[in-house]
């Protein structure tokens, strides 16, 4: 599944001012928010979605890179996209619904999960195909080994934040409204650390970069998504583990070009196997078959190989690998040669309509074109 234009997602034109941007990311973010689509997975997966677009759209550099370049533009930046994922996404979300959802997500419901991240993963063509193990090296937080994650030095333990009692949570009066806001003083954890831990200085985490091995399997394309769930980072509070996202890219093939699962690449002949035919061997991506040229083959002409595609991640069988001959004018040749080619055109003349057909017609509409014009 590639990935949907960011524009579309949030049902905005291209042109669209940053003042509309946030009010379509708002319309769509609520429709899909988790907390009025409880257990909805396609509902989570549009909400991450317009997270993501509005993310990338709603920086103005981003969003430049996106304009010219595509989620290529994007999601490569350096290689590694995370730094945050869902954090950036709860940071958006904060600001834009911090009157509405009182704070945002996680901080009234217990423990936030950790963010997700993302990678973005480059292979081969023929890895893509095939299949491979990749080792990735992601910098991440994880959870701080002396303090087992509390924040709290050893022998110590977070103390219930006073300013709250432990909700988490404050009630503040704004005109006719109460208000329920994140805790001030706790950040919503409900939880304070008296004696932090000297190793990750009370955050319950410390950054690493992580190692790990993952699978591609077989048939994957650009855009491709492969998802390790506890992979992310961990939770600053104890809760679970977010997701790590690895996004495929596939390098350019010095010599196929893939669209879906077929493949296609230009086979140079001669002029002369053009014309007489031939039988030339064109390379697959797992070794090599016989083409027959039939005789008086044009540029342009397109030979379909069953077969010898891709066969897609998600089934369907092999695609095909269309080879599309493209006629070599002859180079540096000889005196002698030269001389052959003259007394072969001699032996032309005045017979284009017979051999060069195409020539003849292009001729024949060119002179009345400009006897039109007269
Ligand atoms: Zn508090
Ligand atoms: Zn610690």
């Amino acid at each position: 599944m590639s990935k949907r234009d960011y524009y579309e997602i949030l049902g905005v034109e291209r042109g669209v001012s940053a003042k509309d941007l946030k009010k379509a990311y708002r319309r769509v973010a609520m429709k899909h928010h988790p907390d009025r689509n409880p257990d909805d997975a396609a509902s989570e997966e549009k909400f991450k979605e317009a997270n993501e677009a509005y993310e990338v759209l709603s920086d103005e550099q981003k969003r430049a890179a996106y304009d010219q370049y595509g989620h290529a533009g994007v999601d490569q930046q350096g290689g590694f996209g995370g730094g945050g994922g869902a954090g950036n996404f709860s940071d958006i979300f904060g600001d834009i619904f911090g009157e509405a959802f009182g704070g945002g997500r996680g901080h009234s419901r217990g423990p936030q999960p950790g963010s997700d991240l993302r990678y973005t993963l480059q292979i081969d063509l023929e890895q893509a195909v095939k299949g491979t193990t990749a080792k990735i090296k992601i910098p991440t937080l994880v959870s701080c080994k002396p303090c087992g994650g509390s924040g709290a030095k050893k022998g110590s333990s977070p103390v219930q934040c006073t300013t709250c009692g432990g909700v988490g949570q404050v009630r503040m009066q704004q005109g006719f409204f109460a208000v329920q806001q994140t805790c001030p003083t706790c950040h919503g954890k409900g939880k304070m650390i008296s004696d932090p831990c000297t190793s990750c200085h009370g955050q319950g985490r410390v950054e690493e970069t992580k190692t790990l091995s993952v699978k591609v399997p077989a048939g994957v394309d650009t855009g491709d998504r492969i998802r390790l769930a506890g992979e992310g980072e961990a939770s600053p509070d104890g809760g679970s583990a977010g997701d790590l996202y690895v996004q495929m890219s596939v390098r350019q093939h010095p010599i196929f070009e893939r669209d879906g699962k077929h493949l296609y690449c230009e086979v140079p002949i001669s002029f002369v196997d053009a014309a007489l035919g031939g039988e030339l061997e064109v390379p697959t991506l797992d070794g090599r078959v016989k083409l027959k040229i039939p005789a008086e083959a044009q540029t342009g002409k397109t030979f379909r190989i069953r077969g010898k595609g891709v066969a897609p991640v998600r089934g369907g069988g092999a695609g095909d690998l269309m080879c599309k001959v493209v006629v070599e004018t002859p180079v540096s040749l000889t005196k002698r040669q030269k001389e052959l080619l003259s007394e072969f055109q001699d032996t032309m003349d005045g017979t284009d309509a017979k051999h060069s057909p195409r020539k003849s017609s292009w001729f024949d509409g060119v002179k009345s074109f400009f006897e039109d014009m007269k």
